[in-house]
């Protein structure tokens, strides 16, 4: 486009980043009758967004942990865990993070955690269900709950705690003997499982087709959508101002909502934040002898999931801690297949390369919602880690509350951006 076509344009306020927490806050924000313009480098939806496991949970409350059995830890040292693979370097780099993502696990932050993210949960899959039903993404829903599975008593019983918290808030669940699971899900492999059902959560047949509909939506709604480097972003004549493809952008207020990379701009801006990455992988796969599933499945102990998709069985992988700029290691998700197909017949790979995903982590498990507390103008929604699909609807509502100047319906203390300035 020439100097001479391109467009200056005024906005109230510009969301950088569009997987499904930018899409969600921008299209949120709309509703408010603001002004919006969503600036993203790629087309919407095709980061961490698209590749997920498509949960959204009702339960989780207690924050995520590493392992800590010296079996468990032996089996990452060597190389063979599937739930946790680590590059040594980025371990090394990453120690002060892990230590307070370790006291994060603890029964006191596991205590602090459960009461900041229960009135989320509790709020999650309505506020995914009624975004769905304005957009014309509720084809792509599905109730039914999903499945978490146990090999051992001990992986059980180390999870005795989520169950207890269950209960503290009242979110149902059944547990399954190994009969009622084969009943339930009889593509399974089920001899020797344990399950709990967690009811009341609900999963989608295609996490990227739900944030392109619900970015649909946004611009069906009046708001605006532009290719550009957040990177670029600047100060003039006292409000923010970014060069996007096709027009020369400016507003009062800008979110930050680029997950993993968020802190490629927070750091041009001198803002520093403990946001680590957890990468994820994932490919499709056609079941053997007609086996199918019909809700999401997670083997707990190895830190995988098989999810029910439009393209086929879904397998993601649990967590790799390496640079999130490497290239993909495809001997991750070799090894989580390996241990799915004890579960469940896999079957023919129907695509020709991984999938490799980023989730933005910070230690205590909880996004970053709410104004910087040094920069003016800026808002932060972001470091959503293994929650984001879940929670992109209710913290993208909570925060255009906060900049339309409005008092959001949930308290968002524990949220803020602040616990974490120096
Ligand atoms: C394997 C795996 C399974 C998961 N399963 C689940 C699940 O079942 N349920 C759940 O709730 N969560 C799940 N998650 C987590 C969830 O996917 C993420 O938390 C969520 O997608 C993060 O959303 P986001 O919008 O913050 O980031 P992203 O979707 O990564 O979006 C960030 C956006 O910022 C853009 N961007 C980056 N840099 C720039 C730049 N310089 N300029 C402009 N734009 C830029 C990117 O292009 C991208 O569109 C899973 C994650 C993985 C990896």
């Amino acid at each position: 486009m020439t100097a001479k076509t391109r467009q200056t344009q005024s906005f109230d306020v510009m969301v950088l980043g569009a997987g499904i927490v930018g899409v969600c806050t921008a299209l949120h924000l709309r509703r408010l009758g603001l002004d919006v313009a969503l600036i993203d480098r790629k087309h919407p939806g095709e980061e961490a967004s698209f590749g997920n496991a498509g949960i959204v949970q009702r339960n989780g409350f207690v924050p995520h942990r590493m392992p800590t059995r010296p079996l468990q830890l032996l089996g990452i040292a060597l190389g063979r865990s599937s739930a946790v693979s680590v590059d040594p370097v980025t371990v090394a780099r990453l120690l002060p993070w892990l230590k307070a993502y370790h006291r994060a696990g603890s029964e006191r932050g596991a205590e602090a955690y459960s009461r900041i993210i229960a009135p989320l949960r509790a709020f999650a899959v309505d506020e995914h269900l009624d975004l769905a039903r304005t957009t014309n993404a509720d084809r792509f829903y599905r109730q039914g709950g999903w499945l978490h599975l146990f090999r051992s008593e001990t992986g059980y019983r180390d999870s005795e705690i989520e169950r207890q918290y269950a209960r503290v808030f009242g979110v149902a669940y059944d547990e399954l003997t190994e009969s009622d699971l084969g009943a339930l899900e009889p593509g399974l492999q089920a001899d020797g499982l344990r399950a709990v059902h967690w009811l009341e959560s609900c999963s989608v047949s295609n996490p990227g087709a739900v944030v392109d509909a619900y970015w649909r939506g946004f611009i069906r709604e009046g708001g605006r959508y532009f290719r550009g480097d957040a990177r670029k972003l600047g100060r003039q004549r006292g409000s923010w101002r970014l060069d996007c493809e096709r027009c020369d952008a400016f507003a009062p207020h800008a979110v930050v909502a680029m997950g993993a990379w968020s802190v490629d701009l927070l750091g041009l801006l001198g803002e520093t934040y403990p946001l680590a990455v957890k990468r994820g992988y994932h490919m499709h796969y056609r079941p053997r002898i007609g086996a199918s599933l019909s809700r999401p499945v997670v083997d707990v102990e190895n830190g995988f999931a098989l999810t029910p998709t439009d393209n086929g069985i879904r397998l993601t992988t649990g967590v790799e801690l390496a640079p999130r700029d490497a290239p993909p290691n495809p001997a991750v998700l070799k090894l989580a297949k390996r241990r799915a197909e004890d579960l469940f017949p896999l079957g023919r790979s129907l695509n020709d390369e991984i999938w490799m995903g980023s989730r933005p982590c910070l230690p205590d498990s909880l996004p970053l919602v709410g104004a910087s507390p040094v920069t003016p103008g800026l808002w932060l929604n972001s470091g959503h880690g293994h929650d984001g699909f879940t929670l992109g609807p209710i913290t993208g509502r909570l925060l255009a509350a906060m900049i339309a100047g409005n008092r959001p319906f949930l308290d968002t203390a524990g949220l803020s951006p602040a616990r974490f300035a120096v």
